[in-house]
């Protein structure tokens, strides 16, 4: 009787342990299944939900993938998805962003100020003049956005008049943001007056200020870098940042894109460092930047972005002069049918 009861018991138990085992291995289980590869920012809401959903008395697939007690995003994936508004894994980027302090008008670029050598070896600034200009801005601002990386534009007031969404749109992409005079007028020479000096430099802030709808940067640069002494004392007394430039591109006067980047290449290889002078009025310089950025991250050169310490003051008697200037004259408002009447059909 009891052999009889101690098989029929080791029956059951091993009946139950094989039951046990069959449910354990058969069952569906979370782990198990394929790992699934989300991006950060994916991963961030998917944990989010699981968090947020109550937790089942009972169920390894959902315990599992609740994965509790653990943090909601790990630091690194933070610091990628803070990132991942660049979708070029291998892009220039911006090595180290700089503020500057533009009281008393400091000068930029070995071309004519050397007192601020604020550069490392390899640290390249780019720079921009003459725009806003339909197609060859454009051009420059999706050959930055493809590597990430930011420049300084200096445009002349009159084409951010005739092209203000253009500007706006060097401005959204995060840009720096200058200007260069009014009409790109020679400010070195004695046809200029010192009243005519200061009206190009303010209108064409004032133009600037006009199209952004905000204050641009207290940078400026002379054109064709013609640093007049009256006109640099000037901008000293208003505390703008005067920018000549290390390595010039006479990209204006290049046949092709290839001459640019040839240009360029060889310049920075033999100064090491420097503010690049560019135009992105030029159509070749929209098409040799795309290569031209590549050669520079290929040659080890990292991008410095400049920003202003604070944004310029423009003073009011040009901005009132030139929305005056601008205003389109108003010679009816009286609505259209009252103006036109069908009178036969
Ligand atoms: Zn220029």
């Amino acid at each position: 009787m009891r052999n009889a009861a101690g098989l029929m018991l080791a029956s059951v138990v091993s009946a139950l342990v094989i039951a046990v085992v069959w449910f354990w291995t058969a069952s569906p289980r979370a782990d198990a299944a394929p790992p699934q590869t989300v991006s950060a920012r994916q991963a961030e809401k998917l944990l989010a939900t699981a968090a947020a959903r109550p937790v089942p008395a009972r169920g390894d697939v959902e315990v599992t993938a609740a994965i509790p007690d653990k943090p909601a995003v790990a630091p690194q994936a933070k610091a990628t998805q803070a990132k991942t508004i660049c979708a070029n894994p291998n892009a220039l980027g911006v090595s180290r962003v700089v503020e500057i302090d533009t009281t008393g008008g400091p000068g930029f670029g070995f071309e004519h100020f050397k007192q601020l050598d604020f550069l490392t070896d390899k640290e390249v600034v780019l720079t921009f003049d003459d725009g806003p200009w339909p197609v060859n801005t454009p051009a420059v601002l999706k050959a930055l956005a493809d590597e990430c990386t930011k420049a300084i534009f200096f445009p002349i007031g009159k084409h951010a008049t005739y092209h203000p969404e253009i500007l706006r749109q060097v401005a959204a992409a995060g840009h720096t943001i200058g200007a260069h005079t009014w009409s790109h007028a020679n400010l070195n020479t004695k046809k200029i007056t010192d009243q005519q000096a200061k009206d190009e430099i303010e209108k064409g802030f004032s133009a600037v200020k006009m199209a952004l709808g905000a204050a641009p940067s207290p940078f400026f640069r002379f054109p064709e870098l013609q640093h007049g002494p009256a006109a640099m004392a000037y901008l000293g007394s208003r505390n703008i940042a005067t920018f000549s430039c290390d390595v010039d591109s006479f990209d204006f006067r290049a046949k092709d894109a290839t001459q640019i980047i040839n240009t360029v290449m060889t310049k920075i290889a033999k100064s090491g460092k420097g503010i690049i002078l560019m135009h992105d009025f030029q159509k070749h310089t929209g098409e040799a930047l795309p290569e031209l950025l590549r050669r520079l991250k290929a040659g080890g050169y990292k991008i410095v972005q400049m920003k202003a310490k604070l944004p310029l003051q423009t003073l009011a008697e040009y901005d009132d002069a030139l929305v005056k200037e601008m205003k389109v004259p108003v010679t009816s408002m009286r609505p259209v049918n009252s103006v036109v009447q069908t009178v036969s059909e």
